[in-house]
């Protein structure tokens, strides 16, 4: 029987899938071809970076997703594989901050404006460019120390309650920002909550997001290519303190960026893929 050769993921089990809210599941497949189905969605089999016989497919949960049992279905040409995924809780640390009033209660006339950008946000994160624009691991945007992983439950100002969607590295202002990965440019400007922001389409559904910048050295619609100084960082928006904010979605979904990357970066080190 051919099953899906293994799981990149966090959990790598005989019975099926173990994904955990606010990962991503990265599952390997003996072919590039078909769709996978869970529930009434349909994600992408995308071709593996390294080995064109081969498929990827990106499973995101989302940090808020209930836990539950589900089926996952490969459905590719002559065959089609069912597997159980397992919909469980990740552990993570809770953080108080303390941050401008405003930027917790935001005045009347801000309210147009955090909802325009909020929608803008969501229209590009829901569009899925069916071009692969990377061809090389992912980078950290910065060399530096991270002072709060994705995940955290944060309460801001003693009230507002959310959780942190990205990484924080250290980055006194200014610092270079460096492009993730080869991509194009999407959003490039100041929003009231994440400041000054780029946004970076990697193509297949897979956005780089970079908050808090002080300048930027791209333009929307601009190509730019791993490593390349897209930004300085700031203190803009809102913030303790300066530093850069590091986020990725996958599908619409604020996914843990190191653990993505991680994975994602594994797939070319075929000597592990390997074993
Ligand atoms: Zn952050």
């Amino acid at each position: 029987m051919r099953l899906f050769v293994f799981f990149l993921s966090l959990s790598i089990s005989l019975f099926g899938i173990e994904a955990f809210n606010g990962k991503t599941s990265l599952i390997l497949l003996d072919s590039p071809s078909g769709v996978i189905a869970i529930g009434d969605k349909n994600i992408s089999v995308l071709a593996h970076p390294s080995d064109p016989t081969r498929g990827i497919a990106f499973i995101p949960i989302d940090y808020y997703a209930p836990s539950s049992e589900q089926n996952i279905t490969w459905i590719a040409p002559g065959k089609t594989t069912v597997l159980p995924l397992s919909i469980l809780p990740a552990p993570y640390p809770t953080e108080t901050l303390s941050v401008d009033p405003s930027k917790v209660t935001p005045p009347p006339e801000a309210q147009e404006r955090i909802a325009r950008e909020r929608a803008e946000a969501n229209a590009i994160y829901a569009h899925f460019t069916p071009i692969r624009y990377w061809n090389k691991p992912f980078i950290r945007p910065i060399e530096s120390i991270t002072t709060s992983a994705y995940g955290s439950a944060r309460t801001y100002n003693g009230s507002l309650k959310s959780y942190h969607g990205g990484i924080d590295f250290r980055a006194l202002t200014p610092t270079e920002i460096l492009a993730s990965n080869d991509g194009i440019v999407v959003l490039a400007h100041d929003r009231y909550y994440s400041g000054g922001t780029i946004i970076i389409d990697h193509g297949e559904g897979l956005y780089t997001c970079y908050f808090h910048l002080s300048q930027f050295n791209v333009r929307v619609g601009d190509k730019v290519t791993q490593g390349q100084n897209i930004a300085l960082s700031g203190a803009s928006g809102r913030i303790t303190g300066p530093h850069l904010h590091f986020g990725v979605m996958v599908y619409g979904i604020q996914a843990d960026p190191l653990n993505l990357i991680t994975q994602i970066n594994a797939l070319f080190d075929t000597q592990k893929e390997m074993l």
